[in-house]
């Protein structure tokens, strides 16, 4: 569980960790050094643990750290599955010597990680899974295929989910494993995108070895970590969602400030929506098109507004329940509903703003394309992490209350091996 400090007020967070920014940031310093840097003086992640990039500050102090480091124009700590899902659930569920092994490498960007959890039979219903590990010695045994896993042809490890005990019920014969993913067995096929790039992966497992020290949390209690994992990933307040590294792959020698005016100039949907860039981008879009006094267009912005206004204060309430339960809970849902929906709403907002060039794609639109890059990664936002449809079904029996999915008690009572599957 994350500790936090008692309540340090934030404004002296934010003249802290300003002084620091300034006296430190230098792009000429390599990515890695720089990154090294950030994690030491606790300013990579200021709500993680010290020694773990952080100092143990509320979550709110992110915001004032992250204010202060764009004051000084200076690059973010390394983004992406590495930092906001697997160290989450690392600094949970993770034993001393793991989080001594796994969290240096992914605060300082050496190692990325991804995420190997939905199976071609099983993404909605990932409790469904069929990937098996079995036990030999002290190590175990993994086969099986994974799909959709983000980074994962530069990704150093994984964290898997897979079936341990076909014999349980279908949440209860899972285990959770940190794999290696430079290893015979471990075959990563990229798979293209609408948008034109390969972000995600197939992900063939053919007796691979996961050691016995590499599992995280009991034998058959890989649901509940993987619960942590994924309530991490559906909350857009994660400290370790952030501005920084473009999704792709990046050399830690490049000069810092080299690396950002080459990072700007990348067009590719996950990095712009990993990128928190994307209100700047359309308040541009309005600003060039000469809408900014066009009552619809005015109007559109206000139901943006407000959208946000909800989805801060639907935060503070999933950040109250994370307080209460040392993670993010089922409350989540809600920001990750309203967080796809403001999505869309930005992606129409300005398309409809620019006209017919909203039409153009890649180079010939305006901005270089940056826009329709993001509007045609957005559907992506109401499936990656758990689908809307799914959400929902979370909000009504998690949050309100109402009864399950007919059926449902029958498949969480019998054994994994007799359900049927598809
Ligand atoms: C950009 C992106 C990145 C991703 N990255 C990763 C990754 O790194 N690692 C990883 O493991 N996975 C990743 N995923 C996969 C993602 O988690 C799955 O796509 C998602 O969980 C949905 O599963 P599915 O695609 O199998 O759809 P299905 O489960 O087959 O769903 C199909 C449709 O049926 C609906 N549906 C299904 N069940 C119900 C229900 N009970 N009630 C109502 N409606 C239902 C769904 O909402 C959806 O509309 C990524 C996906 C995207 C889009």
């Amino acid at each position: 569980m994350i500790e936090h400090d008692a309540s340090p007020a934030t404004d002296s967070v934010y003249t802290e960790a300003a002084a620091w920014f300034s006296e430190h940031w230098d792009e000429n310093l390599t990515l890695g050094q720089w990154w090294e840097q950030l994690a030491e003086a606790g300013w990579a992640f200021p709500s993680w643990p010290k020694g773990f990039g952080g100092r143990g500050l509320p979550p709110q102090a992110t915001k004032q750290v992250t204010a202060a480091r764009r004051a000084v124009g200076a690059l973010g700590p390394p983004n992406g599955v590495s930092t906001f899902l697997v160290a989450p659930t690392l600094l949970h569920y993770g034993s001393d010597e793991q989080k001594a092994r796994f969290l240096p490498g992914i605060v300082t960007g050496c190692d990325r990680w991804c995420q190997l959890f939905s199976e071609p039979g099983a993404g909605s219903d990932m409790a469904g899974l069929a990937t098996r590990a079995d036990l030999d010695g002290d190590e175990w045994v993994v086969s099986g295929q994974k799909v959709w896993n983000s980074g994962a042809q530069f990704a150093r490890y994984g964290i898997l989910i897979a079936r341990t005990d076909p014999d349980q019920p279908k949440h209860k014969g899972i285990t959770y494993f940190l794999i290696d993913m430079e290893q015979d067995g471990v075959d990563v096929r990229p798979l293209r995108e609408m948008t034109g790039d390969a972000a995600f992966n197939e992900v063939f497992l053919s007796d691979a070895r996961v050691p016995e020290a590499n599992r995280l949390g009991e034998p058959g209690d890989g649901w509940r970590v993987a619960m942590t994992t994924l309530s991490h990933e559906r909350d857009p307040d994660n400290a370790g969602m952030g501005d920084s590294a473009a999704f792709g792959t990046y050399d830690l020698a490049t000069p810092v400030g080299r690396y950002m005016e080459e990072s700007a100039t990348i067009v590719d949907g996950f990095s712009i929506a990993l990128g928190g860039t994307i209100n700047r981008t359309l308040d541009d879009i309005i600003d060039t098109s000469g809408r900014n006094d066009d009552p619809v267009t005015r109007q559109e912005l206000m139901k943006l507004l407000a959208m946000r206004r909800t989805s801060r204060w639907s935060g503070q309430r999933a950040v109250d329940a994370m307080k209460a339960g040392g993670e993010p809970g089922p409350e989540v849902s809600t920001l990750k509903l309203v967080g796809s929906a403001i999505g869309r709403h930005t992606r129409d907002t300005g398309l409809e703003a620019m006209g017919a060039s909203g039409m153009l794609y890649a180079e010939d639109a305006p901005q270089n394309g940056v826009f329709q890059a993001y509007a045609m990664f957005t559907p992506a936002l109401s499936i990656a992490g758990g689908t809307d449809e799914v959400q929902r079904n979370i909000i009504s029996e998690r949050v309100l209350g109402l009864p399950r999915e007919p059926g449902e008690a029958e498949q969480r009572s019998q054994p994994w091996s007799e359900l049927r599957r598809s």
